[in-house]
């Protein structure tokens, strides 16, 4: 058993993009491991981590790169974009200034990827609902005017987590296959 010699047909590459501290590491940490940090330290040297799954029978290999401190703006070079086929734009629904900079984010991913790159956004930390500064209602606006999929996770209550990463998986695939 185990996954030797398993046959890949699929390689996805998909980016996290989001300010700082909106949760993208720890997004990834509970796809790829089902792990969560509270005092998650900023990327170093890992770049992507992969997980593989089974789409309408095949053997999809998700590559997810994660950003190792360089949110600051167009600090994110065009390598970390290179042949992405899907994109997660995360902000986190408890501070407004990480939503607010989706637009810029998008702008910045519709600069350097392909154009038929497929785009979610994320309002990360849907626990801290007491705290919530973006209404859903904001982003889903956001997200239809844009034409975005969109979803409210948490990473620390693995809410959505696993869905939010099959939804644009599927999504890809259906557009490659
Ligand atoms: P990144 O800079 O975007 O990669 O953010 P991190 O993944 O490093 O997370 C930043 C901080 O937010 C860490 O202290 C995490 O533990 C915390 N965090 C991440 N996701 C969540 C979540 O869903 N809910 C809550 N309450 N905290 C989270
Ligand atoms: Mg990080």
């Amino acid at each position: 058993g185990g996954d030797f010699n398993q046959k890949i047909d699929y390689v996805f590459k998909v980016v996290l993009i989001g300010d700082s501290a909106v949760g993208k590491s720890q997004l990834l940490a509970r796809f790829a491991r089902n792990e969560f940090s509270l005092e998650s330290k900023a990327t170093i040297g890992v770049e992507f981590q992969t997980k593989t799954l089974v789409i309408d029978h095949k053997t999809v290999k998700a590559q997810i790169w994660d950003t190792a401190g360089q949110e600051r703006y167009r600090a994110v070079t065009s390598a970390y974009y290179r042949g992405a086929v899907g994109a997660m734009l995360v902000y986190d629904i408890s501070k407004r200034q990480s939503f607010d900079h989706m637009a810029r984010w998008l702008e910045e991913l519709r600069g350097h990827a392909d154009k038929n790159i497929i785009i979610m956004l994320i309002g990360n930390k849907c626990d801290l609902g007491t705290l919530r500064a973006v209404p859903t209602e904001d982003a889903q606006e956001f997200a239809e005017r844009e034409n975005l999929y969109f979803m409210e996770t948490s990473a620390l209550e693995a809410t959505n987590v696993e869905s939010a990463f099959m939804t644009i998986l599927t999504e890809i695939y259906r557009t490659v296959s």
